[in-house]
């Protein structure tokens, strides 16, 4: 990874933290129609699934079940690289865990895996500076607006 993308990582989560922060005296509804509008940068829609909007006990199905199950394909390796840059060099069972974190409303889907080493799964905890920000890192995130739309509206 280049200085330049490390920085372009910050700088979104930078933006989403804003984001998120400054629209907490705002209503959900008012967020969905500028998302609808096509107004909304990919850092500040994604403030749209964090869990404060739900109510407790309202969860997507996504996002139901925490651990993700079924096995690791086994050419899989820890992807260290794109996270940091690096290749790992710990020879060590890989685990699975979510790429944007599930504490900021990640879903536990394929599309937000990622595969870690335990020490790097550690190191990652629920940092979003290290998400990729971009559309294709984030194909769940449409669905997952929908999701909190959906159980909002039958509340
Ligand atoms: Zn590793």
């Amino acid at each position: 990874m280049t200085p330049a993308e490390a920085a372009r990582r910050i700088e979104s989560a930078h933006q989403y933290f804003q984001f998120l922060m400054d629209s907490t005296s705002v209503a959900w509804t008012d967020l969905e129609v500028r998302y609808r509008a096509g107004e909304m940068t990919l850092q500040q829609a994604a403030t749209l699934v964090h869990p404060r909007w739900l109510p407790d006990g309202l969860v997507t199905p996504d996002r139901a079940t925490r651990a993700f199950g079924g096995q690791i394909p086994n050419y899989e390796s820890c992807q260290s690289d794109e996270l940091w840059g690096y290749n790992c060099a710990f020879e060590r069972q890989l685990e699975t865990d979510h790429l944007f974190p599930w504490s900021l409303g990640g879903p536990t889907h394929p599309e937000n895996a990622v595969y870690l080493c335990a020490n790097h799964n550690r190191a990652k905890g629920h940092d979003v500076h290290l998400v990729p920000w971009t559309e294709a890192s984030m194909n769940w995130l449409a669905r997952e607006i929908e999701e909190v739309a959906r159980l909002r509206r039958a509340y």
